[in-house]
């Protein structure tokens, strides 16, 4: 049969587990939000890329087009220029295509900008095809994840508090009322502390040897001189200095 020393611990395990599954529950729709948040920027700034690429081809696409048609107007201009009767005629032929000239090289010069856009993106797309091609799916895998998680919280929340309680039922009424009273008391919720190097792992009071050496050799109820709470040894060192001694 268990000590009592070995329920109380079980109980304190199981009361930990249950504030981190609460805590886990609790905080699911804010940790969702943040990773809805955290895709969303992460695929804005794909899709930024992406739109900066289609608006440089297609700014290029408009700019040929003028270039084309600024070209058809050079030859009108010239055989006008060919043809002109006067001066008036020859200097209006002449205009056209200073200006037609200007608006090609213009359009030339931008051209090469939107070329240079469209390298940059289509390289930081390549380099990031992966991630690119694979963000809905990888969203998906995560989302899932974190949905079965939240499941898995809420089944071993539900298990977990039936058998905290069936422990609980276990100890005799004193002991119950103890554990009830430090864990009310305190703000973590312990009421059992584990001794860690020789000292209460919840006060970190360093404990007189004669305390350490009866928790290793007992399974006595035995307190905390400083902090009231319920101590123990964790069982592998117990063995150990039973062991040796
Ligand atoms: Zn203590």
């Amino acid at each position: 049969m268990k000590s009592e020393l070995s329920k109380l611990i079980e109980l304190q395990k199981a009361d930990n587990r249950l504030r981190q599954l609460k805590n886990n529950l609790e905080t699911a729709e804010t940790r969702r939000a943040e990773l809805e948040d955290e895709f969303e920027k992460h695929a804005s700034s794909i899709r930024e890329i992406q739109t900066r690429l289609s608006d440089a081809k297609e700014a290029k696409v408009k700019l040929e087009t003028g270039i084309s048609e600024a070209k058809t107007g050079l030859e009108r201009a010239a055989r006008n220029l060919k043809t002109a009767q006067d001066t008036k005629q020859y200097e209006a032929a002449m205009r056209e295509i200073d200006s037609l000239n200007r608006q090609v090289s213009n359009f030339e010069t931008e051209v090469l900008e939107q070329m240079e856009t469209i390298d940059e993106t289509s390289a930081v797309l390549e380099e990031r095809a992966d991630e690119v091609e694979n963000l809905e799916s990888d969203w998906e895998e995560q989302l899932s994840e974190f949905n079965t998680t939240l499941s898995e919280d809420a089944s071993e929340l539900e298990e977990l508090t039936a058998k905290r309680q069936s422990v609980f039922q276990e100890l005799p009424d004193r002991l119950a009322a103890v554990y009830d009273r430090l864990v009310s008391r305190s703000r973590d919720g312990i009421a059992v502390a584990e001794v860690i190097n020789g000292s209460c792992s919840a006060c970190f009071m360093s404990l007189r040897k004669q305390v350490v050496v009866e928790l290793k050799t007992t399974n006595e109820i035995i307190t905390c001189e400083s902090c009231t709470r319920i101590l123990y040894v964790a069982e592998d060192e117990s063995k150990e200095a039973s062991a040796v001694s």
